[in-house]
């Protein structure tokens, strides 16, 4: 089973300052043995133990939550709503402009619809986006020269 990260977090800790179970034990108030089983995760930290590593050595030990980053934005956005409502909608935003992006891209089937004559000219009009053109034939226009819909002949 992997270890998770808030018991690497510890334990690194505790090499890094050359302390043993026993030295970091002692000043939790607890048993080395109880650390042991903390480290290697076979128990849950209580509430209590994780308050004291947060206190001493500015540790946050979370559970699965604080992982994901969900108690952070939490804080955050008890503490800076106009903030993180702010950036929340410039995410919006740009999700926005890029699904009109992939929707103008989406290319579009459309036929002409023959309106009027006049001067040897008809009028087509796209059924898509309502323009119109006069020509005298239509039909080497592929696509709407218009909204870039592809024109499936005259109907
Ligand atoms: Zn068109």
């Amino acid at each position: 089973m992997q270890k998770p990260e808030t018991t690497k977090i510890l334990q690194a800790y505790r090499i890094e300052h050359n302390m043993l179970l026993y030295d970091m034990a002692k000043e939790l108030n607890i048993s080395s043995a109880e650390l042991s089983t903390y480290e290697n995760e076979k128990k849950a930290i209580p509430y209590d133990v994780k308050n004291k590593i947060k206190a001493l050595y500015g540790i946050e030990l979370g559970n699965k939550t604080n992982e994901y980053g969900l108690e952070t934005m939490l804080s955050l956005f008890e503490e800076n709503q106009a903030g993180l409502i702010k950036q929340f909608k410039a995410a919006i935003q740009i999700i926005k402009s890029q699904e009109n992006k992939i929707k103008s891209l989406e290319r579009k089937n459309a036929h002409w619809i023959e309106k009027g004559y006049a001067c040897g000219e008809s009028e087509y009009e796209c059924s898509n986006c309502g323009e119109t053109e006069w020509r005298t034939n239509i039909s080497r226009f592929k696509y709407c020269p218009f909204c870039g819909a592809k024109m499936n002949g005259t109907k």
